[in-house]
């Protein structure tokens, strides 16, 4: 799958999944900040009432000493204990004299006068550990272990009560659950002493009572918010999944398609770490699938191909992957323990497929790609398994092919040709070999045929059917043959001007050519840069490309030979039925395939078929070259039946232009 297709269909799914995670994140947060927030306002409010009330009482307390005096004293000191008593929260009173010196303490013992006088210097820690850092002026203190200390009730206003909050225990006390509890130090200065009151101060639940009413009213809220963004948040995954399901399933099976075969393929090769698992990739193809179709229809065809699907599911184990790919082909990753076992395994798939119709026998071809620790490209993969299958060809029914390194090499190769074509063709890499046509009565030079070789710069000499076949796959032959019928054409020209005498020189068109209405002005126009007479450039094309467009060829080939170009079938007899293709094609020269001189029956078969179509092509006013012609023998043979030119390897073979030049100087 290309970047892009993969980028596009992780876009379609993953893009309707974020707005809703993110709105309820954000609901949750706003949501934690809100709570926070309120719970802190509350609570600090709750604080600063009691602190407020706390302080108004160390007030009372101070006014009772306010007329005391050596005689009153024990009065006042009952005076508090009994205020004390109704006031549950002060837990201790303490006086001292303005020198420090201790007047009296609730509890008898504690602040002592000299502490009293050190913690107003900041100096002192006392017994209950408050920690003494007055600094001048300072009017509060906390200490470490949460105190607070106020030195007096009108500086309530400035408390901290964020950190006084911060600092609170949370304890429970007889039965009633205190939420937190301060001790608040106030020291309220008289004229003569100071008053020292310890108060506990106590924030009940009730006191929040408000606070968790909003609270929950506010969750409610909130909750329905989440309880919303929760609904559409699953509804976003149930639509995830549901245009999963539409991307991942085939059209024609109604089962996995190949987008989740090369998902889930890829993920299992992944996962398989420290390869535990020996995998295959297998390009499975029903022959003649086409034929079912025609035959049956093409909803018979495709019932035909989801029956084969569910058949095959079923020999499936979860970690293996199955989908159909096209054109009655399926591609499936198994895994095996050796190469035996998974023979026998594709031999029963092959069951199953059979079994799908009783009664019909159908063709299977297997190509089989073992897949090599850290291989995890699925459409490489595959693709090898059907280059293994491929190179096995249309008639090997029923066969299993193993894709190998030769095949691989092979696909190297044809990579590096391709890389290197252009480069090549502008470096004038490729040379014209000429190969000579002799008269079979003279026994003298009467022609050559123009064939490509490829010089290459570090590989060296490259025969050509290392790259045609290639170059006839990917187009590059179309330039390549002008090429060649431009070097031919200025060859030609050069020895016209050199005054030497020029013989015919065939060029090869391949049938790629022919779907070009215009080919034979394109040839004309190549040729007459040079100003040659058309006459001496020979055109020879396939007979298989009569197989193409026929219009298109029949025109071509009668267009250019109204330009004067002498027009040759090559290969005749190679396979194609060419009797009847000579009844429509007027063409020049006839060249006898070399197979008709080789195999078994050469002497009797192969020879009355060479005498009868030479006889033929004389009466349709045809040359005859035969080729391939590789004894005496063949030659004598070819005089005896009037045969006009000779090509093969007993007068020469193929050589460099210089070569040929050297050989036939006059
Ligand atoms: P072809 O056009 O049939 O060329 C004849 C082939 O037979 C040449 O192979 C030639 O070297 C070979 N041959 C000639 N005499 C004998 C002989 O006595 N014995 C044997 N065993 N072989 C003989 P070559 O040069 O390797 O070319 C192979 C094929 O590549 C050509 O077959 C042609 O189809 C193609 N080809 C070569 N050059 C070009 C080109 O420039 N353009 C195109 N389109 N095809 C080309
Ligand atoms: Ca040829
Ligand atoms: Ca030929």
């Amino acid at each position: 799958m290309s970047n892009a297709k993969d980028k596009r269909i992780k876009k379609l799914r993953k893009k309707r999944i974020w707005p809703s995670v993110l709105g309820l994140f954000l609901i949750l947060l706003l949501f934690s900040i809100l709570i926070f927030l309120a719970l802190g306002v509350a609570c600090l409010d709750v604080v600063q009432r009691k602190i407020n009330q706390s302080s108004h009482r160390s007030d009372g307390i101070a006014g009772l000493y306010e007329e005391y005096n050596e005689n009153n004293a024990e009065q006042i000191h009952a005076s508090v204990l009994t205020y004390m008593d109704l006031e549950k929260e002060i837990a201790t009173v303490a006086v001292t004299g303005k020198d420090g010196a201790q007047i009296w303490s609730s509890d008898g013992t504690y602040p002592d006068a000299g502490k009293m006088a050190e913690f107003e210097r900041g100096e002192s820690t006392l017994d209950s550990g408050i920690q003494m850092l007055i600094e001048e002026d300072a009017e509060q203190i906390f200490s470490d272990e949460g105190n607070t200390l106020v030195i007096n009730s009108d500086i309530i206003g400035k408390l901290d009560l964020v950190s006084l909050f911060a600092q609170g225990e949370i304890l429970s006390d007889s039965g009633e659950i205190s939420l937190l509890q301060l001790k608040v130090w106030f020291a309220v200065p008289g004229d003569e002493w100071n008053v020292f009151v310890l108060n506990h101060i106590h924030v009940y639940a009730s006191d929040l009572l408000m606070l968790i009413v909003t609270l929950v009213l506010f969750a409610i809220m909130i909750g329905i918010f989440a309880i919303y963004y929760i609904i559409s948040f699953i509804s976003v995954i149930v639509s995830m999944r549901r245009t999963d399901k539409i991307i991942y399933t085939d059209v024609v099976t109604g089962g996995d398609n190949w987008l989740y075969f090369v998902k889930k393929g890829t993920s299992l090769l992944k996962k398989n770490r420290g390869n535990r698992r020996k995998y295959a990739m297998i390009h499975l193809r029903m022959h003649k699938y086409r034929s079912f179709c025609t035959c049956f229809g093409v909803q018979e065809g495709e019932e035909l191909l989801e029956k084969f699907y569910y058949a095959l599911k079923k020999k499936l184990n979860h970690k293996e992957a199955m989908a159909y790919h096209e054109n009655a082909e399926f591609g499936l990753l198994l895994y095996y323990t050796d190469k035996e076992q998974l023979a026998v395994r594709i031999e029963e798939l092959r069951e199953t497929l059979n079994g799908v119709l009783p009664g019909m026998k159908m063709y299977f071809c297997f190509g089989v790609c073992q897949v090599e620790p850290g291989q995890k490209d699925v459409e490489q993969l595959y693709n090898n398994a059907l280059i293994a299958c491929e190179i096995m060809g249309e008639d090997t029914e029923n066969k299993i092919a193993f894709f190998d390194e030769e095949m691989n090499k092979q696909k190297l190769w044809e990579r590096k040709v391709e890389d290197e074509m252009d480069r090549a063709l502008a470096n004038k890499e490729f040379k014209v070999y000429l190969q000579p046509k002799i008269s079979a009565v003279e026994e003298r030079l009467a022609g050559a045929e123009a064939l490509v070789r490829w010089i290459h710069p570090t590989d060296g000499f490259i025969p050509p059917n290392k790259f045609i076949p290639i170059f006839e796959n990917n187009g590059f032959i179309l330039k390549l043959d002008d090429y060649m019928i431009e070097e031919v054409a200025r060859q030609q020209a050069q020895w016209i001007t050199e005054g030497r005498r020029i013989v015919p020189i065939s060029v090869n068109v391949s049938r790629a050519h022919f779907t070009r209405e215009d080919l034979a002005e394109h040839i004309c126009s190549i040729v007459d840069k040079y100003k040659v007479p058309h006459n001496v450039i020979e055109l020879e094309l396939t007979e298989s490309a009569f197989f193409d467009d026929k219009e298109v060829l029949l025109s071509t080939v009668k267009k250019l030979r109204d330009y004067g170009f002498p027009v040759s079938m090559d290969d005749f007899g190679a396979g194609y039925s060419s009797l009847n293709s000579l009844k429509e094609l007027q063409i020049d020269v006839l060249k006898i395939d070399a197979d008709f001189f080789r195999g078994e029956n050469v002497e009797e078969r192969g020879m009355l078929i060479v005498s009868e179509v030479i006889d033929l092509a004389k009466k349709l006013n045809m040359k005859i070259v035969a080729e391939g012609i590789e004894s005496r023998e063949q030659v004598d043979f070819l005089i005896e039946q009037e045969c006009d030119l000779i090509q093969g390897y007993f007068f020469a073979k193929p050589m460099a232009v210089e070569e040929f030049v050297e050989k036939y100087k006059e």
